[in-house]
């Protein structure tokens, strides 16, 4: 039987798994739609058979909706997650899980008050092909023990106006969550390290922003995020272990050979570059839920996580030193780190 999905927020990300979960991915179809804009919400569920628009208060408690997307402004995650939890029904929040460390808190007692894990964070990169490789090979052994991880986070090109907080919340949050995947532990210390700027960026901007995370085991991490990579959106990493390394491949399609030299596509923005990993992120979050078992995905506690690690990050941005992070202790619910 078809899950009945409602989605909370159709703007850019919000349409985009609307598409999916209409057109590409089995086992759902999408009956509710709730959006501040209450024109783009009528606008796009005219498009999809039996979808109605509703208010987004009222679309959680909906009776024909079994599950839920919110994919609106990171600041109204908590609100719609709880509501979930509270109305006992799985709901996959785009990442943020909460912009604050207090709203992951609520989230996580209230989940563990229930006893049960309905909540699953966008974290996609958990989804990716290229990624899971990198982690199985680290999770093999044949590297031996993990030493460094380095990052590359290259935009291309930002839109006007953007942040040295989206830098750190939109982009190295991805970062900061496969890193405790691939190596299966917490982050525990943060630095952000000075760079010469890039004069394509608004003085404003901390670009090139050059950020070292530390594991509890002590991997470093080094994570530089570029709002301004001009060539390209470009993500990189790349194991140094005790015995050898392992890094993504990340150029796209076939190798062409023309004009003197060799050469591989780069993808242009962040939807080429995990367009499948959307896919299957979406299609097994669905299937977990076809199937009746509890989200198997990041969770709340990831979300918490990464939470606190942006924050730290932020307070490195101010204080120019390293800042610790003391999560607090993780409910059993949640069990091992990945
Ligand atoms: P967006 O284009 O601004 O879309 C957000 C939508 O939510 C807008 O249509 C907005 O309406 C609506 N909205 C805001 N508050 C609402 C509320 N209380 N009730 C109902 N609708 C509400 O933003 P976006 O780029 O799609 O991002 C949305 C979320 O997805 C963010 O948390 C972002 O971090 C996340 N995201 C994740 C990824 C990823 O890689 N995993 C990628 C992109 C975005 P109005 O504009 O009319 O106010």
């Amino acid at each position: 039987m078809s899950t009945r999905i409602g989605v909370i927020g159709a703007g850019m990300i919000g349409q985009d798994h609307i598409r999916r979960l209409t057109a590409v991915i089995s086992g759902a179809h999408v009956v509710a739609i709730a959006d501040a804009d209450a024109s783009r919400a009528i606008e796009i569920a005219a498009g999809i058979p039996g979808c109605r628009v509703v208010d987004a208060s009222e679309l959680v408690d909906d009776p024909e909706v079994d599950a839920v997307v919110v994919t609106s402004w990171g600041a109204t995650h908590a609100e719609f997650v709880l509501a979930a939890i509270a109305a006992q029904k799985p709901v996959f929040c785009e990442k943020p899980l909460a912009t604050t460390l207090a709203d992951c808190e609520r989230i996580i007692a209230a989940e563990t008050a229930l006893g049960r894990r309905l909540v699953q964070v966008g974290f996609m990169r958990r989804y990716d092909r290229q990624f899971r490789l990198l982690r199985t090979a680290v999770a093999s052994g044949e590297l031996g023990v993990p030493l460094l991880l380095h990052c590359a986070h290259r935009m291309g090109s930002v839109p006007a106006g953007y942040t040295t907080e989206q830098v750190v919340n939109d982009a190295i949050v991805h970062e900061i969550d496969t890193a405790r995947w691939i190596l299966d532990e917490e982050i525990v210390g943060v630095r952000v390290l000075p760079t010469r700027h890039n004069p394509s960026a608004p003085l404003s901007l901390t670009d090139p922003c050059l950020v070292v995370l530390s594991s509890e085991s002590g991997v470093s991490i080094d994570v530089e995020a570029s709002a301004h990579g001009a060539y390209g959106y470009d993500i990189r990493a790349e194991v140094v272990g005790q015995h050898g390394t392992s890094e993504l491949v990340t150029e796209r399609g076939p190798r062409i050979r023309a004009s003197g030299r060799a050469s591989r596509a780069i993808a242009e923005d962040w939807r080429e570059r995990f367009v499948e990993a959307y896919d299957t992120e979406l299609q097994e979050w669905v299937d977990q839920l076809g199937a009746g078992s509890s989200a198997h995905g990041p969770n709340s506690w990831d979300g918490l996580a990464a939470t606190a690690v942006t924050d730290a990050i932020h307070r490195a941005l101010t204080s120019g030193e390293e800042e610790r992070i003391a999560l607090p202790p993780r409910p059993d619910l949640y069990g091992a780190l990945s």
